[in-house]
């Protein structure tokens, strides 16, 4: 499997994913034009795109979602509810291109996509798993919280995206954020702090995890520093060593992240 995080972030999130002979998107969050010009630097043609995967209705995760499927032939992949929320949004589709996730597992060719929900102020949110068959890669994002359930989720994954979003003290004293705006981030129902985000991580070592991507960073209230300072924190309080036990490799909004390969 191949995978890159083509963005991600509050103004747009996209990621990558390639199996033998399949090629998907999980959110199309950025606009068409970016998402094309993000495909063309690691060599990908936008009509070989076969399905995008969306997590929820928010416009960080579907601005290019209706114009890039409708352009490249692309079917969408949604939650029932997502596809209440956001059908009318997104312009004309082909009805056969628009398929509904009822919670269960499916395949896309040799792809085999496991999602599971996610607490987020959206209809519905989730979070997914694909698997080629011998590697398992995961990603999580927009979630007021982590469970167990979600990190058993996780769990096995040779490579996790997953959010870190936010400082809470850095959140907390931000004098351009709204208390009401504050609070929906920091509620059940937000985004997945730095150290919930590392309290999870340290959960998951010793479940073949090799890599990470955390994702979904606030550009005003979190910075890559402080990010890596939860995870060293909770990791060597967990008696790890970061820098010994897993790749970190933060996701930008405005650029492509690295290539990662799972080989079989
Ligand atoms: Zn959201
Ligand atoms: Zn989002």
């Amino acid at each position: 499997m191949r995978i890159c995080v083509l963005g991600s972030g509050s103004k747009g999130n996209c990621t990558f994913v390639e199996g033998e002979n399949t090629r998907i998107l999980i959110d199309a969050g950025l606009t068409k034009a970016d998402i094309e010009s993000r495909l063309a630097l690691i060599g990908v043609n936008p009509d070989s795109i076969d399905s995008i995967l969306v997590t929820h209705e928010h416009s960080d995760h579907i601005k290019g979602l209706g114009a890039f499927a409708r352009a490249h032939g692309v079917k969408i992949f949604a939650h029932p509810d997502t596809w209440n929320e956001m059908d009318s949004k997104l312009g004309a589709i082909k009805s056969e291109n628009k398929i509904g996730i009822y919670n269960q597992d499916f395949y896309i060719n040799e792809l085999g996509i496991a999602n599971f929900d996610l607490s987020h102020d959206s209809r519905h949110c989730l979070g997914y798993s694909i698997y080629d068959g011998t590697k398992k890669f995961s990603i999580a994002t927009d979630l007021g919280f982590i469970t167990d359930s979600i990190i058993k989720n996780l769990a096995d994954s040779s490579l996790v995206v997953l959010e870190a979003n936010h400082d809470v003290n850095r959140l907390k004293l931000n004098p351009r954020y709204p208390i009401a705006l504050k609070n929906r981030i920091l509620s059940k129902y937000g985004h997945l702090n730095n150290q919930d985000s590392a309290e999870a991580v340290t959960k998951m070592l010793g479940y073949g995890i090799r890599g990470l991507i955390p994702a979904h960073l606030s550009e005003e209230n979190n910075t890559p520093e402080l990010v890596l300072e939860s995870l060293q924190k909770a990791i060597s309080q967990a008696g790890g060593n970061l820098a010994k036990e897993l790749h970190v490799e933060i996701a930008k909004q405005h650029q492509i992240g690295n290539i990662y390969r799972l080989k079989s």
